[in-house]
């Protein structure tokens, strides 16, 4: 399968069985806005839900925040976003359309009409909208560009409310805006996007070690949802190319079908953004160190993961094609832990009343295990087993006769079938139960 095929595979999948949809789709869409469907929520949820528990929850020294998308303006003129948050835009003068001048390889020609190019120019990414009735400047607000921003805005409030000593951090996951002037590859450029971000506090001395083991933790993370280590790769950024607020990045990059690109990233943010809101807002956010009464701006790790370049990454390399059972099928090798149903539950034969409601009553014993387990009884078990290998389920369980006891040696046993292999096994309801909470856990 070329890269480009596969692409076009997995965006296929992902709307045929309600992963990601175009947004507002028939109206024609809107470039660089997606939608998630059913089973899209579930897995973007069960991301975001591993991240808090590794990022946040697993730990004594995060807290979390919630914070708005629309902020004082002040904040991303301190912040640097107003002057400095661009992408190089170059207009071709033959067929008029934009293109971002670092992504091309001729910074002279269009690439769609061969036309000539004009002068690269600064186009700032940041949307503007306005607060109020008011549309002059005065009532100008932008849709914050990264989340962090309202990070930074509760430093000072969980330190007032908190008294955190350092190091520790603040996590938050939420909505991000750029304009990007190409949006492209599906859900991997987008104008409207989720982040996960956390701005890690620390003394000035010690950012060599906080960014090693969140270093450390973005594997563990990329491990822990299954991506295949040999796709992630660390790209140390060069001075030229770092944002204007960084001292050190590393960029984790992931081969998507259409090249290896960036997938998060880790910044050394220095005491830049405390430093610039201090001066912006005249508010004090210095740290004392109670033991030896040092006063100073602490310093700053970021990890910053996009929600949904993580979920085409998880996509894509979960993404297979084999021959079973004399047909080919397609199904989505997830890892249990965020595999958005986690077990297909399904009586061989839907007009057996007997059976069905047996098959009910063991949905009841694996709903215990965990919410997330489907019923389904359409069709015969060979389509409905083909329907949750698409979407990733990583079990299915099949009650029949003998669970009925028509063979009492298997009396209250089932069929727990395998996605990957397609391999069944017979286990008693207690044991499948087992089988499913080990994978999940
Ligand atoms: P790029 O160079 O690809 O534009 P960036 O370096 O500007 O990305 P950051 O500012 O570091 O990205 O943002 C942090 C993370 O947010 C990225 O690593 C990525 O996961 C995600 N992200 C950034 N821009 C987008 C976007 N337009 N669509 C989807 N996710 C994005």
């Amino acid at each position: 399968m070329n890269d480009q095929n596969l692409m076009e595979k997995i965006v296929s999948l992902a709307k045929r069985r309600g992963f990601v949809f175009p947004g507002s789709e028939i109206y024609g869409g809107l470039a660089g806005t997606f939608d998630y469907g059913p089973y899209g929520v579930m897995l973007k949820e069960n991301i975001e839900r591993l991240w808090l528990q590794m990022f946040r929850d697993g730990r004594d020294d995060m807290y979390g925040v919630d914070a708005t998308i629309l902020m004082n303006p002040r904040v991303w003129e301190a912040s640097g976003h107003v002057s400095g948050f661009s992408d190089p835009l170059v207009e071709c003068e033959k067929c008029k359309r934009r293109f971002r001048a670092d992504h091309l390889e001729d910074a002279a020609t269009c690439p769609e009409c061969g036309g000539k190019l004009g002068e690269a120019r600064q186009f700032n990414m940041m949307f503007k909208t306005h607060a109020g009735a008011m549309e002059d400047e005065s009532a100008t607000v932008y849709l914050r560009p990264e989340t962090a921003g309202g990070i930074f805005m509760n430093y000072k409030n969980v330190m007032d409310a908190l008294h955190p000593k350092l190091p520790f951090g603040i996590a938050q996951i939420g909505k991000a805006f750029r304009n990007e002037i190409a949006p492209r590859d599906f859900i991997f450029r987008l104008r409207e996007l989720s982040q996960m971000e956390v701005e890690y506090f620390v003394k000035p001395s010690e950012w060599q070690q906080a960014f090693e083991e969140w270093r450390r933790m973005m594997h563990s993370f990329a491990e822990a949802i299954g991506l295949p280590s040999g796709m992630v790769h660390e790209l140390e950024v060069g001075d030229s190319d770092r944002a204007h607020y960084s001292k050190r990045t590393i960029d984790f990059e992931f081969d998507y079908p259409f090249g290896r690109k960036e997938l998060w990233g880790l910044a050394y943010r220095t005491d830049f953004d405390l430093s610039a809101h201090e001066k912006g807002s005249g508010a004090s956010l210095v740290y004392l160190d109670e033991e030896t009464k040092e006063k100073f701006i602490p310093h700053v790790i970021e990890p910053s993961l996009g929600v949904d370049r993580t979920l085409l990454a998880v996509l894509a390399s979960a993404y297979r094609e084999d021959e079973l059972g004399g047909e080919t099928r397609t199904y989505l090798a997830l890892a249990p832990k965020i595999a958005p149903v986690k077990a297909m539950v399904s009586p061989l034969l839907k007009n057996k009343p007997e059976l069905v409601l047996k098959a009910r009553e063991v949905r009841e014993v694996f709903k215990k295990v965990h919410p997330a387990i489907a019923w389904d009884d359409n069709g015969n078990i060979g389509k409905r087993y083909r329907r949750q290998d698409e979407i990733g389920t990583p079990f299915c369980i099949t009650i029949d006769f003998d669970t009925l006891g028509e063979n009492p040696d298997l009396i209250d046993t089932v069929t727990l079938r395998h996605r990957d292999t397609g391999e069944q096994e017979r286990l008693t309801i207690a044991d499948a139960a087992e089988r499913i909470r080990e994978a999940i856990s």
